[in-house]
């Protein structure tokens, strides 16, 4: 049995991707921070389509929540085959001027040690060092990683540079134990991360300076992480698939 794990699963790019991976025969553990609701919801639309999963609050960036997580799903869904690393935050467009310690701070404790933390459990789990049976690891990173987002989240965006290297590093120390670690780079995707940072019709605005010229819908990030974690990329570790309308 195939089971995923897909943070920040109850809205936006993670929301597309648990329902792909359940369509794929997934059992999935849908991760939220405080959205019952809309995790339910995932969680029903699943259950609909005649698939398995749970819900599951914790948050990422707090080390005893995420310990916590992996232990329930064990006990529920079974031994982990494929992460997504998914949740991330941003705030208000900002220059560097006003950018407190504290909120670099939460963007990095939520985007770079959530992701390391889950990378961890699930690389106990996966991992034939410690007796499992291998899997597959997807981090979402961002356009950002290699933009940088001037004027909007210098700190986001180098959060993300940061998951881009866990992604190289990991990928590199985990190949041998039958674990494949890969990433993917959305751009200006219709999700409602746009709204924290104070401008809900972001996408709208930039998708003419892009060259497809339209703005990425969530099932369409949510495919290539499918594609990622299944067999078809069984010799793809390492690599980052660019999902960015071609900027
Ligand atoms: P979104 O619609 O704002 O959804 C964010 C999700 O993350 C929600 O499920 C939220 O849970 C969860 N979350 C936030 N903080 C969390 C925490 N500390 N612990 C656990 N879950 C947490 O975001 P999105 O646009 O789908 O973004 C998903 C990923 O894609 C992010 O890593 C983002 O940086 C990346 N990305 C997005 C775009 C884009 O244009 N949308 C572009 C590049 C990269 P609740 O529902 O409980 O709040």
């Amino acid at each position: 049995m195939k089971i995923a794990l897909v943070t920040g699963g109850s809205r936006g790019i993670g929301r597309a991707t648990a329902i792909l991976l359940a369509q794929q025969g997934y059992a999935v553990g849908v991760n939220y921070l405080s959205n019952a609701t809309a995790a339910q919801s995932v969680v029903d639309d699943i259950a609909k389509m005649g698939g398995k999963a749970i819900a599951l609050q914790a948050d990422i960036a707090d080390e005893a929540q995420v310990v916590a997580m992996f232990a329930r799903l064990g006990d529920e869904l079974g031994p982990l085959t494929a992460l997504v690393n998914n949740a991330g935050i941003l705030f208000q467009q900002s220059t560097i001027e006003n950018l407190s310690a504290e909120r670099i701070n939460k963007v990095l404790s939520t985007n770079v040690t959530g992701y390391f933390l889950c990378c961890r459990e699930a690389v106990k789990i996966m991992s034939h060092r410690h007796g499992g049976k291998g899997g597959a690891i997807v981090n979402v990173s961002s356009a950002g990683a290699r933009l940088g987002s001037p004027g909007e989240y210098v700190d986001y965006a180098a959060s993300k540079g940061a998951v881009d290297t866990l992604t190289t590093g990991l990928s590199l120390e985990v190949a041998a134990y039958g674990i494949r670690v890969n990433g993917v780079r959305p751009g200006c995707i219709y999700t409602e991360i746009h709204a924290s940072g104070g401008e809900a019709g972001r996408v709208d605005r930039l998708k003419t300076h892009l060259p497809m010229q339209r703005g990425g819908q969530p099932e369409e990030v949510a495919q290539a992480i499918f594609w990622l974690l299944s067999d078809s990329a069984s010799y793809v570790t390492g690599s980052f698939i660019e999902l960015s309308g071609g900027k």
